[in-house]
C-alpha cells in the first residue's frame, strides 16, 4: 500500500531520530482490525519493522492522547505495551496525523493467556500514584472511540461517574433523540439515585484504568504475554475494565480466579455494578451506532434499580 506522501517523510524524520541513522520505508502493508484510523505495518531498508496509523480527517489530538495513555499504561510495567516511537501531523488531507510505535506481531494465547492477562491487569491496577496525582479523572481529556471523553478529577468516585461518564453520554444519547419513550426515563431515574446505587463503589480506587478494554484492544504476543493497545486511561475503578471485558463476550479462561486471587471482586460488581459500568459503554455505543443499543442500556438500568 501506498503512504500518504506527507506521513511517509515526518515518519522517516521520526526514525531516523529513534533509530539513529537515516532509514528509509521500503515497503508497508494493511494491518486490519482497528476501528477508526488505517494502519499498516512498516518495513524499513534496515530490515526493522513499525506499526503506524494515520488520519486524515480527525483530530490529531486523538493520537497524542494516545501517546499519553500508551505511556501511561506502560510505566508500571504490569502488562506489555507498544513503545511509542513518534507522533504528529496536523489531522488534514495534507498532512495528516499519524503515530508510529513498536510493532507486536499477534501470537497464539497459552493455556494461562487468561491467568497472565488477570495477574497483569491486577498489577495495572495496583499501580502506585497513577499519573502522579490524586483523586478520579486525569490530567488530560481523551477519547472513547471517535467520541471525547472529558477527564476533570473528583474526589468522589460516584461524582466522577455521574459528572464525567453517564451524564454526559446520556445527554448527548438524548439530544440525538434516543430514550423519547416512557421506559428511557429510568436513566434519569438511576442518575439521580447514583449516590444511593455506589455508596459501597469505590474500594480499592483511584486504579489506572486502560478505559477501553474490548476484546480488540488486547492480544498474545508471540511468547503468549498479553499486550495492551488502544487505551483511554484514567484513575477510575478496576471493576470498569472488566465490565468492559465482559460486555461482548466473557472472560479470557483463568482470568476471574487470578484477578480475584490479587484483588478481590466484590459481591456487588456482579449483583449490579458490572451493569452499572457496562451502562457508559453502552450509552457511548448509542452514540456511535445508534438506537440497537438503546434497548440494552435500559435493561441495563432497569436491572440495577431492581436491587434498591
Ligand atoms: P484503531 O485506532 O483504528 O482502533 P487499533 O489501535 O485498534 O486501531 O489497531 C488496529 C489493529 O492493528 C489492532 O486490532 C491490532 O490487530 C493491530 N495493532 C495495533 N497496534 C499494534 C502494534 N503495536 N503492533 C502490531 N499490531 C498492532
Amino acid at each position: 500500500m501506498t503512504l500518504p506522501p506527507p506521513v511517509a517523510s515526518s515518519v522517516e524524520a521520526a526514525l531516523e531520530q529513534h533509530l539513529g541513522r537515516p532509514s528509509t520505508i521500503e515497503s508497508a502493508s494493511p494491518v486490519g482490525g482497528g476501528c477508526i484510523n488505517p494502519s499498516a505495518k512498516v518495513a524499513t531498508d534496515t530490515g526493522d519493522t513499525f506499526f503506524l496509523k494515520w488520519n486524515p480527517s480527525s483530530s490529531p489530538d486523538m493520537f497524542h492522547a494516545e501517546v499519553d495513555g500508551l505511556q501511561a499504561l506502560g510505566k508500571p510495567r504490569a502488562l506489555r505495551v507498544p513503545e511509542v516511537i513518534g507522533a504528529g501531523g496536523s489531522g488534514t488531507r495534507e498532512n495528516p496525523g499519524w503515530l508510529l510505535m513498536e510493532f507486536i506481531p499477534q501470537g497464539r494465547p497459552g493455556p494461562d493467556y487468561g491467568r497472565r492477562l488477570g495477574l497483569g491487569l491486577a498489577a495495572l491496577h495496583s499501580a502506585v500514584d497513577p499519573g502522579g496525582e490524586t483523586g478520579y479523572g486525569w490530567g488530560r481529556d481523551n477519547f472513547i472511540g471517535s467520541l471525547d471523553q472529558a477527564n476533570d478529577p473528583r474526589d468522589a468516585w460516584p461524582t466522577f461517574w455521574h459528572d464525567l461518564r453517564l451524564e454526559p453520554q446520556l445527554r448527548m444519547a438524548r439530544d440525538r433523540g434516543h430514550f423519547r419513550g416512557r421506559r428511557g426515563q429510568v436513566l434519569e431515574e438511576l442518575l439521580s439515585r447514583l449516590d444511593e446505587v455506589m455508596a459501597t463503589a469505590g474500594e480499592g480506587g483511584p486504579a489506572l484504568l486502560h478505559g477501553d478494554l474490548w476484546s480488540g484492544n488486547y492480544y498474545p504476543d508471540s511468547e503468549g504475554d498479553p499486550v495492551l493497545i488502544d487505551p483511554a486511561v484514567y484513575r477510575g475503578i478496576g471493576e470498569v475494565d472488566l465490565a468492559m471485558m465482559e460486555l461482548f463476550g466473557s472472560f479470557p479462561r483463568g482470568l476471574w480466579e487470578a484477578y480475584h486471587d490479587k484483588r478481590g471482586i466484590p459481591p456487588e460488581y456482579d449483583a449490579f455494578r458490572r451493569d452499572l459500568y457496562q451502562l457508559y459503554y453502552l450509552l457511548v455505543h448509542v452514540n456511535l451506532f445508534g438506537g440497537g443499543y438503546v434497548g440494552g442500556s435500559i435493561s441495563a438500568a432497569e436491572r440495577i434499580l431492581r436491587q434498591f
